[in-house]
């Protein structure tokens, strides 16, 4: 059956989506036809507003409202460990923690050369130019247990090491294949606690 024009199109951008299929679209596609034109303004200004208000830290690349983010301007933090993650979700996770005091720095990524992604695509130059600054004594990398993230890990010891800084990786503990935004809190702090050189 083909629905009317307006609903087809709320539908066809849901289904864009990530785990949106059909059903679920047309789920939410009626719970939005069912809202006050308030509610439903509300929803749309939100959508509108992230996208106009977040952006990449200049110094971590992590996502934030304010630039540079909240982290890293904050005086408390100490500026001699660095956390390497993959992505922003890792940072949230991380800090759901509570263990962790130093600053982060998130590649966008892993390597990943099945899917063409190597070090360029990577904020790796960024990372070495952090480094390289001076002020930085420990870089932890938390990158995903999986192949791509063991590979970022090692690639990135080789560039580090040599820059005089310890580089460290958390311990394993995580699941294997898993993401480090999926782990619960106290996973998370163990491997973050029982971390070793690389
Ligand atoms: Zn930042």
């Amino acid at each position: 059956m083909d629905y009317p024009e307006p609903l087809q199109r709320l539908l066809d951008e849901l289904m864009k989506m990530p785990t949106v299929g059909p059903k679920t679209a047309q789920r939410l596609a009626f719970y939005i036809l069912r809202l006050s034109p308030e509610d439903a303004r509300a929803l749309a200004d939100a959508i509108l507003d992230v996208k106009a208000k977040m952006r990449h830290c200049s110094i971590c690349f992590s996502i934030t409202d304010v630039d540079p983010c909240a982290i890293c301007a904050n005086p408390a933090r100490q500026p001699t460990v660095l956390c390497v993650v993959e992505d922003p979700r890792d940072v949230v996770a991380l800090e759901r923690t509570r263990e962790f005091r130093g600053r982060y720095h998130v590649l966008g990524g892993a390597i990943s050369p099945l899917d063409g992604i190597g070090p360029d695509d990577l904020r790796i130059a960024q990372l070495v130019e952090r480094v390289r600054a001076g002020g930085i004594e420990e870089v932890i990398i938390a990158t995903n247990p999986r192949v791509e993230g063991e590979a970022t890990a090692l690639y990135l010891a080789r560039v580090l090491k040599p820059l005089g800084v310890r580089v460290t990786r958390i311990a394993h503990g995580l699941p294997v294949g898993g993401d480090l935004e999926y782990a619960d809190e106290v996973t998370l702090a163990r491997a973050l606690e029982g971390r070793r050189d690389l």
